[in-house]
């Protein structure tokens, strides 16, 4: 047998591991395992920014609270100046009311920002609380489908790894140099190898110059003008 034909041969081997390791790689379970991980994640993000929102809020009640606080002080000091000292005329008089009108709209509506915010946090407690249940289901239903096809994949392995056995046994004839170009066009174009078919390329059925054939009978290496494939008449 030539080279060629050795090479040939070794591809058949070697799509068969190839469709093994792609048929692990499709596997449903496999699929639906990677679909309840990127749910999983996509939880956690959630979870992650409810968190953030809820510092936030935790941080402006606070800041809320200390400005009622300095408000109130200011009202009360405002009250004192008045009853240690009453303004004598009715501008003095309008003042005073307008600040304590101020203080007073001030502090209202910090009030109604703070019950805003305590309805958002027990809003986003009860997000908080959906994203965990909804979360645990995931994960349960991840970890059963994951005991699924880790022995699915133990078995697909096994029948890749005997694959595989084949398809290096099938390279020990191949001369390096015919395997260094099987590889190269392998990146390109797969299976590397095509038949002749008349003047057709078995690999994208382009029909070749009638030359090709007796030049592959010759002897010769021929790639595919048109894919690259090496071609070989079988
Ligand atoms: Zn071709």
């Amino acid at each position: 047998m030539d080279q060629l034909h050795l090479l040939w041969e070794y591809q058949l081997a070697d799509v068969e591991a190839d469709k093994m390791e792609a048929s692990i790689k499709r596997s449903p379970t496999r699929q639906k395992l990677v679909k309840y991980r990127d749910y999983l994640l996509e939880q956690q993000n959630v979870m992650k920014r409810i968190e953030g929102e809820v510092y936030t809020m935790a941080d402006r009640l606070e800041a809320l609270k200390d400005a009622i606080k300095m408000t109130e002080e200011q009202l009360r000091s405002l009250q004192n100046k008045l009853e240690s000292d009453a303004p004598s005329t009715s501008e003095g008089m309008q003042q005073y009311i307008s600040d304590a009108k101020r203080f007073m709209n001030n502090i209202n509506a910090y009030e109604q920002e703070i019950k805003r915010i305590r309805k958002d946090a027990s809003d986003r407690e009860r997000q908080q609380h959906d994203v965990k249940v909804r979360a645990a289901k995931a994960k349960s239903e991840f970890d059963k489908l994951k005991v699924a096809y880790d022995t699915e994949y133990k078995e697909k392995s096994k029948e890749l790894e005997a694959l595989k056995a084949v398809a290096a046994e099938k390279a020990k004839p191949v001369a390096p140099e015919f395997m260094e170009r099987y590889k190269t066009i392998k990146q390109h174009s797969v299976p590397p190898l095509a038949r002749l078919f008349g003047d057709q390329c078995g690999g994208c059925n382009m029909s070749l110059p009638s030359a090709i054939s007796r030049r592959i009978k010759a002897g010769e290496l021929v790639e595919c003008e048109t894919c690259g494939r090496l071609l070989i008449i079988i």
